[in-house]
């Protein structure tokens, strides 16, 4: 199964801090932690640890954070033929601060994502297609326009779309924040929508009715960076495999459980033997 995922690369810097600043305040005593990120990135390495060949189009800077950016993709034999190198604009970076209980606060600056254009896409994008809205919506839109198989959108994070796009999309994924920032749009096309929640699972839609939903395995969630990312890759791959909605998201919901048990996002990211084991013994 070739896959292709047009979307963001990033590093991520975690900071772990005794607390979260309050707007104009600084907090000493954290430690910092580098992992590669953005949700382009991350679901292209879920679907990949998960059995499928991915290809991912995307862009970074020419500078000292894009090797690292992309080296667990490189690692997992992700395609990266896609992601071109920017003279201009620095590697996409998200700043986050994390407290003991998990609470975080983000700050992404896109740098190249923001300047991956229509004309970096293939004319045809052949195979299946995973996309995210990290990336310029002019840009998702073309993607989605230029495919000509199963598309996937992740509207994360949520800002508005065409009627087009929401209509031709075989999958829509959201969390429920963003499942309320489109309320009734999300179901005005004949494809599935999967609605995530966290540690109490997902459910899918069709046309508005609820047609599957499975929750996750009980799991001690540490980091949930990921967990959604993890979801996203993991359900297109079981779909495309031909699963059944309630096994695919079953598959999905306990692949995103495995992701919230580890730091960081990439790093967190299951494999398939890891997803069919916490399957089996639940
Ligand atoms: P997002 O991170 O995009 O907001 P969710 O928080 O809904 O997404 O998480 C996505 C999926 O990850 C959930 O459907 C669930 O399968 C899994 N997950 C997330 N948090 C937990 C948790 N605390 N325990 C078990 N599974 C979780």
């Amino acid at each position: 199964m070739r896959i292709t995922v047009v979307g963001s690369i990033n590093l991520d810097f975690v900071a772990s801090a005794p607390s979260l600043p309050a707007a104009g305040e600084t907090v000493t005593g954290a430690t910092l932690a580098r992992h590669p990120g953005g949700k382009g990135a991350n679901q292209a390495l879920a679907a990949q640890r998960l059995g499928a060949q991915v290809c991912m189009i995307g862009r970074v800077g020419r500078d000292g954070m894009a090797e690292e950016a992309l080296a667990l993709l490189l690692a997992d034999d992700v395609d990266t033929g896609g992601v071109l190198t920017d003279a201009e604009a620095p590697t996409g970076v998200a700043l986050i601060a994390v407290d003991p209980d998990g609470e975080n606060q983000i700050v992404v600056a896109a740098g190249a994502n923001h300047r991956v254009m229509p004309e970096q896409l293939p004319a045809r994008i052949e195979g299946p297609l995973i996309l995210q809205m990290e990336l310029p919506v002019e840009t998702v839109e073309a993607a989605v326009g230029r495919a000509t198989d199963f598309v996937c959108v992740n509207l994360a994070p949520a800002a508005p779309v065409s009627d087009q796009l929401l209509r031709r999309a075989d999958l829509i994924v959201v969390n429920e924040s963003e499942a309320a920032f489109y309320g009734d749009l999300l179901h005005h096309g004949g494809g599935r929508v999967v609605v995530t929640l966290g540690a109490r699972g997902a459910e899918m839609y069709q046309r508005g009715a609820l047609i599957a939903s499975a929750t996750p395995p009980k799991v001690k969630a540490v980091d949930a960076t990921g967990a959604g990312d993890c979801f996203v890759g993991a359900i297109c791959v079981a779909l495309l495999e031909g699963q059944s909605s309630e096994a695919a998201l079953t598959f999905a919901c306990a692949a995103g459980a495995i992701a919230a048990t580890r730091p960081g996002a990439q790093p967190s990211l299951p494999t398939r033997d890891e997803v069919e084991e916490i399957i089996t013994s639940s």
